[in-house]
């Protein structure tokens, strides 16, 4: 990656993590900043900033975990996907293909892919000289999913992981049941003479809800950034049916695909009976339809659930756990509870006091 990043090499604007305790020949993390976002000093690298930088890992082409960086570190099919959704120039673009290590000076970096949608990736890093690693998983997911690819895990002293759904009680169906629910609701409406809308965030949601529909026979239409997004994904290599854009009228037995903020806007104000379902994670709480204003919520997500967010911190063996997003706190506590060295980035982590201890 390019030359020195300026703005961050004054000492007092660094916010380094604490190092651990020391113990026999065990390494020392891999320096990590948090103040001003993620930032890895030694690699001159920033994570998922969505500010301007000069060296930016995009871990997916969303755009809360996106910035307009100088030159991106980001996955092959992120790369095409930027590439459309922000017209990002070729020329800043450095794609890398998952798992082939990249060589950066003393370190090893890898993208591992991390199941949230097409293209997402995980950062690991491996320091050379004594062989300290450290995983970075941006949003991610441990259940297999019909679009994106199967997450891959590797073990790394340092996790610094996502935690949107970081609370116990936070389990979702299985993908059968949501799926089931999700058909039934399409059959209703159609036996009602009703237009069934899934509401579905344009990149990711929406070609997932594409393919499950695809696989069981049910043609879509789609709102003009669902196909903008979705043509996308296919160019990159995501196995989906081409899009077929709504054009002011729904074909009978056909279901509208469009983002929740549009569905309200004129073009759909014409079509009769409409009956929407917003799809993601949060429908298991109740308040979800009318905070959405809509028919029907389905459980249908991109992030891991609580039990799933545990199975990676098993799979990665981590040292110490940095949690990011979410119930940051109250996931990290969990992992305290379990003897890991795990913290909030956020910080104002509550001290657990052992009163049980002698
Ligand atoms: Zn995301």
């Amino acid at each position: 990656m390019g030359g020195p990043c300026r703005e961050f090499t004054t000492p007092h604007a660094r916010s380094v993590l604490p190092l651990l305790p020391t113990v026999a020949k065990m390494p020392e993390p891999i320096p990590l900043e948090t103040e001003h976002g993620l930032y890895l000093p030694d690699l001159e690298l920033w994570l998922d900033s969505r500010r301007s930088r000069e060296n930016g890992f995009v871990s997916h082409a969303h755009a809360d975990h996106f910035g307009r960086h100088q030159n991106i570190l980001c996955s092959e099919a992120t790369a095409h996907i930027l590439k459309t959704r922000f017209n990002v120039a070729e020329e800043r673009l450095n794609p890398h293909p998952f798992h082939i290590p990249l060589e950066v000076g003393p370190f090893r970096l890898q993208l591992l892919p991390a199941g949230h949608i097409f293209g997402s990736a995980m950062l690991h890093v491996t320091r050379k000289a004594d062989g300290a690693s450290l995983l970075y998983t941006g949003d991610f997911k441990v259940r297999r999913s019909l679009t994106a690819e199967d997450p891959v895990f590797r073990r790394a002293d340092t996790l610094v992981m996502e935690t949107t759904f970081g609370k116990p009680g936070w389990v979702f169906p299985s993908i059968n049941e949501v799926t089931g629910q999700i058909l039934n609701f399409i059959n209703e409406c159609f036996e009602a003479g009703e237009i069934p809308v899934l509401l579905a965030y344009s990149l990711g949601k929406a070609q997932e809800a594409l393919a499950l529909l695809h696989q069981s026979r049910i043609s879509a239409v789609l709102h003009k950034t669902v196909t903008q997004m979705t043509t996308a994904c296919r160019e990159a290599g995501c196995r989906l049916p081409a899009a077929v854009p709504f054009e002011g009228t729904v074909p009978p037995h056909h279901v509208l695909i469009c983002p929740p903020n549009v569905i309200r806007n004129k073009e759909y104000k014409a079509l009769p009976k409409l009956r929407t379902a917003m799809l993601t994670g949060w429908a298991l709480d109740k308040s979800t339809i009318s905070r959405f204003g809509v028919d029907a919520a389905f459980a249908l997500s991109d992030h891991a659930d609580y039990p799933g967010l545990l199975e990676a911190v098993k799979r990665v063996m981590p040292k110490r756990v940095l949690t990011i997003h979410g119930y940051t706190r109250e996931f990290a506590a969990e992992l305290r509870r379990q003897h890991y060295d795990a913290w909030s980035i956020e910080g104002d982590d509550q001290i657990e006091l052992d009163l049980s201890s002698p």
